[in-house]
C-alpha cells in the first residue's frame, strides 16, 4: 500500500476540481492514435502511456510482460508501478518534465484519449447491498409487507451475472427486446422495452484468485481487490417485472453494462475510508470484519435528453450507503469455496441515498413512473432513444480530488 501525502503536487497543472491528481493516479488502457494499445494512467488533463515511458527507460518495470494489457498484475505489483509513477510526475522529479519529445509523445489529452474496457472480466457478480434502494423496491412492489425482505440484514444478497456485455464507458447501448407482460394483457408478448433504467453502482476487479475449496476469510479480502471503477446497470424493468420469478434477474439486466475507464487501487482510495453502515443485528462471524472498505465517494448522476446538448442532474448520492461492504460482498461469494478468478467484476447494487434525489434508479427518482421528472424543459419517467446517461464520483481531499471520471452511454433505438 502506498499512499500520497495530500501535501504533494504535481509538475504537471492539476485543476483541484480534476479527478485526476498526483494522490490517484489510476490504470487503463489506452489506444494512442497509430501506436499499440498501452497500459496508462491519468494525471490533470492527460492520459499517459506507460509503454512509452518504460521503452525511455524512465519507468522499469518488474516482470516482463508487453504491457498491452494489466496482464494479471496483482494489487502489490501495481502498487509499486503507481509508485514508480508518483516519483516521475512529483513536481521535483526533472526527468519527464524537462524531456519534450518524450512528454510530447507519451502525454495524450484525456479529451483526445481512446480509453478502452480495462480488463475484460471474467466473471460479473452483481449484489443488493444498497439498503435504500431495496427498501424503496419493497415498498413500490410489495406494499403491503415491511419493506426489506427478512434475509436482507443477514445475507449479502447478489447474483452471477453476464460478463460477456460488460463495456467501457462511451459504448452506445441498444434498447433491448425481451419478453413482457402487462398488467392488463392476458398474455405477455415481445419487443423493444418500456422502461430502460439505469442503476447507479460501484463495482471492483479481483486481482488475486483462491483455489476451488478454500474459502478466502474476510480478513484476507483487501488483498483481493486490485480497484474499483463506477458502474451503470443498464435494467429493463418490465422485463425483470415478469422474469425475474422465482430465479431472479437475467436478461432484464445481461445486455449491457457499463464502467469507467480508470481502475482506481485501493491505496488511492485509502485517505477516504469512513465507517460502515452500523448493522443491526450483528453479521455472522464469516461476515464480520474489523477494516470496513467503505469510502467516502460522492457519486452524480446526469442525464441529457434526446436532442438537448446539455447534461442534467438528477440524482446526488454516496457510496457509504451501501449496507453490505465490498470485503463482505467477496467474503460471502467465497464463503462456500467457489473460486475467485484474476479479473472478476464485483458490482455493488444500485447505491440511493435516503432522500428523493438521491436515488440511484429512474424505477425510484419516477416512484416506478408515477411521478414523472422534469430534466431541462423534458419529461422522464424511463430512459428514451437519444438520451444520454451519465455517471461520476470522486473523493474530495484538501485541494484536490480523487475520482473515476464519468460512465456513460447513449441509448439507441431497438
Ligand atoms: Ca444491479
Amino acid at each position: 500500500m502506498f499512499v500520497v501525502p495530500s501535501s504533494a503536487r504535481s509538475w504537471v497543472p492539476v485543476d483541484p476540481t480534476s479527478h485526476f491528481s498526483l494522490q490517484n493516479l489510476p490504470f487503463g488502457l489506452l489506444a494512442p492514435a497509430g501506436r499499440n494499445v498501452t497500459l496508462a494512467t491519468a494525471i490533470g488533463d492527460y492520459a499517459v502511456d506507460l509503454t512509452a515511458l518504460r521503452d525511455a527507460g524512465i519507468l522499469t518495470i518488474f516482470r516482463s510482460t508487453n504491457m498491452d494489457s494489466f496482464a494479471e498484475f496483482s494489487l502489490e505489483e501495481l502498487s509499486e508501478l503507481r509508485h514508480k509513477l508518483f516519483e516521475i510526475f512529483e513536481e521535483s522529479n526533472a526527468t519527464l518534465r524537462d524531456n519534450e519529445i518524450l512528454r510530447m509523445g507519451a502525454m495524450t489529452p484525456l479529451s483526445e484519449a481512446r480509453l478502452l474496457l480495462p480488463i475484460k472480466p471474467t466473471a460479473f457478480i452483481d449484489f443488493y447491498s444498497g439498503i435504500h434502494h431495496a427498501s424503496n423496491v419493497g415498498k413500490m412492489f410489495r406494499p403491503d409487507m415491511p419493506p426489506l425482505l427478512p434475509n436482507y440484514r443477514h445475507v449479502p444478497v447478489g447474483y452471477n451475472g453476464r460478463a460477456s456485455s460488460v463495456v467501457v464507458s462511451g459504448t452506445p447501448i441498444r434498447r433491448p427486446k425481451g419478453q413482457t407482460k402487462a398488467a392488463d394483457a392476458e398474455v405477455p408478448s415481445f419487443g423493444p422495452t418500456k422502461e430502460l433504467d439505469f442503476e447507479l453502482e460501484m463495482g471492483f476487479f479481483v486481482g488475486q484468485p483462491t483455489a476451488m475449496g478454500e474459502p478466502m476469510p474476510i480478513a484476507d479480502a483487501p488483498k483481493h481487490i486490485l480497484g474499483y471503477v463506477l458502474v451503470n446497470d443498464w435494467s429493463a424493468r418490465d422485463v425483470q417485472r415478469w422474469e425475474y420469478v422465482p430465479l431472479g434477474p437475467f436478461l432484464a439486466k445481461s445486455f449491457a453494462t457499463s464502467i469507467s475507464p480508470w481502475v482506481v487501487l485501493p491505496d488511492a482510495l485509502e485517505p477516504f475510508r469512513i465507517a460502515g453502515a452500523e448493522q443491526d443485528p450483528e453479521p455472522l462471524p464469516y461476515l464480520k470484519t474489523k477494516l470496513s472498505l467503505t469510502y467516502d465517494i460522492k457519486l452524480e448522476v446526469s442525464l441529457q435528453p434526446a436532442g438537448s446538448d446539455t447534461s442534467h442532474v438528477i440524482s446526488t448520492s454516496n457510496t457509504k450507503y451501501l449496507y453490505w461492504s465490498f470485503d463482505q460482498q467477496l467474503a460471502h461469494q467465497a464463503s462456500n469455496g467457489t473460486p475467485l478468478g484474476w479479473g472478476d467484476l464485483y458490482a455493488s447494487g444500485t447505491i440511493s441515498g435516503p432522500l428523493e434525489g438521491s436515488f440511484g434508479s429512474m424505477l425510484e427518482l419516477t416512484w416506478k413512473g408515477s411521478k414523472p421528472i422534469e430534466v431541462g424543459g423534458a419529461t422522464r419517467t424511463f430512459l428514451e432513444d437519444g438520451d444520454t446517461l451519465s455517471m461520476t464520483g470522486y473523493c474530495q481531499g484538501d485541494g484536490f480530488r480523487v475520482g473515476f471520471g464519468t460512465v456513460s452511454g447513449t441509448v439507441e433505438p431497438a
